[in-house]
């Protein structure tokens, strides 16, 4: 029995209008934060290196920065449109974020589709023994310190099982597990990188077009992908 295709979604910027880990960042962080977003920028730390620094100057207030993520959490028109399709044509839709993820569930709670998730891969932020706020990256590929949560790897996965994948993102980060999708929705920044590897991506702006994107079969991606989630990780 062949299955039905997989639904990898990314969460900030994707799921949500905005990248609800940067709005934190840039509203709550203060001038901490400058430095960090400097250097990110330039590309001289990663995305997990981000997360761990940033923890550190934002405020260590689970309930501020939760209710402001609420306060600022849009859903990207036809998401609920989009669920219902991947239901009724029986795919599992996935979300993998490498954001601080402790949001996820009470924003997907507060617009009422939580239960229509099949899984969550995301990080951990909260408030630890010293009331400081610390961020796990529970799903960190083991050698690799490139993301904070391996996509890649979620992908391999679920094509392993049988799934082919289809990959959904917007952002720079998404190129990794993006480049093991058997074919990609791509926005913004994750569309320029899609151009620039040769993706076989379709462009998206709301979730109504991915309902038109059609079934991809499962492609060997090892030659061509950007890193190695059963193997060292990035290529270099
Ligand atoms: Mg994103």
């Amino acid at each position: 029995m062949t299955l039905t295709p997989a639904y990898l979604v990314d969460f900030d910027g994707t799921i949500t209008t905005v990248d609800i880990s940067y709005e934190l960042a840039i509203g709550l962080a203060g001038e901490g934060y400058e430095d960090i977003d400097y250097v990110y920028r330039r590309k001289e730390i990663p995305i997990r290196e981000w997360l761990m620094r940033t923890a550190q100057v934002l405020p260590h207030d689970m309930d501020l920065l939760l209710s402001k993520s609420l306060e600022w959490a849009v859903i990207r028109p036809g998401f609920n449109r989009f669920l219902e399709h991947a239901l009724k044509q029986g795919s599992p839709v996935i979300i993998a974020s490498d954001g601080f993820g402790f949001y996820i569930e009470p924003i997907l709670r507060k617009h009422g589709i939580f239960e229509q998730i099949s899984y969550i891969y995301r990080n951990d932020t909260y408030i630890n023994a010293n009331g400081n706020l610390e961020v796990k990256t529970p799903h960190a590929h083991g050698i690799c310190t490139v993301c904070g949560n391996c996509k890649a790897l979620h992908v391999v996965n679920l094509k392993e099982q049988g799934r082919a994948v289809i990959y959904i993102g917007d952002g720079s980060n998404d190129r990794y597990g993006a480049s093991w999708g058997d074919h990609v929705c791509a926005r913004d920044q994750l569309a320029e990188y899609s151009r620039k590897y040769n993706f076989d991506y379709s462009q998206w702006s709301n979730f109504c077009d991915i309902i038109d994107v059609s079934m991809p079969e499962i492609k060997d991606r090892s030659e061509s992908s950007l890193c190695c989630p059963l193997g060292k990780g990035i290529k270099t």
